[in-house]
């Protein structure tokens, strides 16, 4: 594995911004790894970027829109992972999508893992350590037989001191599976 090809964010002057500032540096992150694509495709067109992405996703490229989505609360709350990890993921999948066959690739295939790799020289993670608590507000997973089950904090605690749900689809008694800080990028 190679060094990360952007530079490394200064955690502490990032926790001190304010919303715009943070926003600011945001689309400068997204700006430098751009610049980075730009060695590999120079014809690569420069994403626009909103903050407009609620729930669990952290990020999301949008090809019809022509650019990469953030989710504001999040990014407030995991400031250095986005900027280190999000932004990089998604401009990876904005740079695979516009090679020739692009859009033939799988998501996380093998031409988006290697930009992940060679290009940002970062681990082609799919899954980011959140802090999801404002963000959703039933954020414990559980899991049946035939689907997975949001919790609130609340059902969590209750479910922990002894109480039993069941699926109403399948039946079966719901289990613990997923802590909520534990997200994923699209
Ligand atoms: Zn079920
Ligand atoms: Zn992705």
């Amino acid at each position: 594995m190679t060094a990360p090809a952007l530079p490394a964010p200064d955690a502490t002057r990032l926790d001190a911004l304010d919303r715009q500032a943070l926003h600011r540096a945001l689309i400068d992150r997204v700006e430098a790894a751009w610049r980075l694509c730009l060695e590999v495709h120079p014809a690569l067109p420069r994403p626009a970027v909103w903050l407009d992405l609620r729930g669990k996703s952290a990020g999301q490229a949008h090809f019809g829109r022509g650019g990469l989505r953030f989710n504001p609360v999040l990014l407030d709350e995991n400031r250095l992972a986005f900027l280190v990890e999000v932004v990089p993921h998604e401009m990876a999948h904005w740079l695979v999508h516009h090679l020739e066959d692009g859009e033939r690739a799988r998501p996380h295939g093998r031409e988006w893992q290697t930009v992940m790799r060679r290009l940002f020289g970062l681990p082609p993670r799919t899954t980011h350590r959140f802090d999801t608590g404002r963000s959703s507000p039933a954020p414990y997973r559980y899991r049946c037989g035939c689907r997975e089950h949001a919790f609130t904090a609340r059902r969590h605690a209750l479910a922990r001191r002894g109480s039993r749900y069941r699926c109403r689809h399948c039946a079966q008694t719901l289990v613990y599976y997923a802590p909520p800080a534990f997200e994923k990028t699209v």
